[in-house]
């Protein structure tokens, strides 16, 4: 828990007074992007991986496995690769966990598969039911670690928002955020990623797959809950390019958006190999209060992580890099802030989500007036940028941006 950061008030708290940088400003940001970086990124973050698949009676469980690992599986058991394929479907597209259910497969196949794997989903230690109908999920994974998931549904149509956890915690521990208070258990695997998307699946009895242009309750993906998404980039793209894959979940990459808070090295490797929608938590428009904010500007300050958006492929008029900007009363919401905001994202097909700030218990700031809120907007908005400012959802229950927050501590690791 944060203990430093001072209530708001009328004046700036001391803490964001502006300070020497602590690393070197690059000049060229292109030069930082080694292939040296990422490896480093992903090395660490193998540390950090879940325990290996296999359950303490041996059997393996089937999800998260790509498609090439999914038909190893099989080969070893001396089937053949077509039965991938058919397990393929009736895992993401039929959503079945019984193998007794697969009725293209034989009853013998069955037995067999059944003595050797399973389809396995998190346990949904609770789910809770917000007043706006927000529904917030405890899932618990085979060595007891927890992570929360939230689905959010469109208050006027029948569709919504999976937010997804990405770790159980944190690394980085910005400032207004309730997860970050809580340090990092340990990456989500492939498999605890889909996972989650599939448990909420079932409990909206949302199987098979819808196809095509069929509406979807389940419609988009926003990896925004807990957790650094590229901090834990090699079981995102896995878990994400297992929820594209057209026959099965087949949910198009336009309508998932993954969150980072600025880890530069892996979003043009997150662009070019997921093509995903960006968002990019800013919050604060100086490197001074960034660093404050969101630590993680200490090491990719704004000018590489804008350097870096301009960069991302796939950025269009119509797919369009989120600005996420949580307002925190007299932090970051002056009109000085929105001007250099515009000045940042000037040329780039962008949109600015305007976040009010969702306390939590212990949480240091306040939310900005709605004035502040509305000045803010209209100059975002004058400067032909898209500026809604997002309605928090599920607040009551704790399942707004910012608020998850689990128990899971590393000691619990292990069965
Ligand atoms: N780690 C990623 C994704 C998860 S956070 C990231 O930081 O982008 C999802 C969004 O909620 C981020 O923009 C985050 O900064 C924002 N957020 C965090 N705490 C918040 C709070 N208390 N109120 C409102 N938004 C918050
Ligand atoms: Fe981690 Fe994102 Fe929360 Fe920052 S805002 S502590 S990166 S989950």
């Amino acid at each position: 828990m944060t203990t430093t950061a001072p209530a708001s008030g009328t004046a700036r708290p001391a803490v964001f007074a502006p300070h020497g940088r602590r690393t070197p400003r690059r000049d060229d940001a292109s030069d930082s992007l080694t292939a040296g970086e990422r490896a480093r990124i992903l090395a660490k973050s193998a540390l950090f991986n879940p325990p290996d698949a296999m359950l303490p009676d041996g059997l393996r469980d089937l999800v998260g496995l790509s498609r090439e690992e999914l038909a190893a599986e099989l080969a070893a058991i001396d089937e053949a690769p077509f039965r991938a394929k058919q397990l393929w479907h009736w895992i993401y597209h039929q959503g079945v966990t019984d193998f007794a259910r697969m009725s293209s497969i034989a009853r013998p196949l069955q037995v067999k598969l059944a003595e050797q794997f399973v389809i396995g989903r998190p346990e949904t230690v609770e789910a809770q039911t917000s007043d706006d109908n927000t529904r917030k999920f405890l899932f618990r994974f085979r060595d007891k670690q927890e992570a929360e998931t939230v689905y959010i549904p469109d208050p006027d149509e029948d569709r919504g928002a999976v937010c997804l956890s990405s770790q159980v915690g944190c690394t980085l521990s910005c400032r207004f955020c309730h997860t970050g208070t809580q340090t990092l258990v340990r990456n989500l695997g492939a498999a605890e990623i889909v996972g989650q998307f599939m448990a909420v699946r079932d409990a909206y009895s949302e199987w098979p797959s819808p196809k095509g242009e069929t509406p979807r309750l389940l419609s988009t993906i926003v990896l925004m809950g807990m957790g650094e998404p590229l901090y834990n980039y090699a079981n995102v793209a896995k878990a994400m390019t297992i929820v594209m894959d057209n026959e099965g979940i087949g949910l198009s990459r336009r309508r998932i958006t993954l969150s980072t808070s600025g880890v530069v090295p892996m979003m043009d490797r997150a662009g070019a190999e997921l093509g995903v929608n960006l968002a990019v938590s800013l919050h604060a428009v100086r490197d001074e209060l960034r660093d404050e904010l969101v630590p993680l500007n200490r090491k990719y300050p704004i000018a590489e992580l804008m350097a870096a958006c301009r960069r991302y492929p796939g950025a269009s008029n119509a797919r369009r890099i989120t600005f996420e900007y949580v307002m925190l009363r007299e932090v970051n919401d002056s009109e000085a802030d929105a001007r250099e905001l515009v000045r940042l994202i000037a040329g780039m097909p962008a949109k600015v989500n305007l976040i009010p700030f969702n306390p939590w218990p212990g949480s240091a700031f306040e939310t900005s007036t709605r004035a502040a809120i509305e000045r803010f907007a209209r100059i975002v908005n004058d400067a032909g940028f898209a500026a809604p400012v997002r309605a928090p959802r599920g607040r009551d229950i704790l399942a707004a941006c910012g608020q998850l927050r689990t128990e899971s501590r590393r000691e619990r690791v292990g069965l």
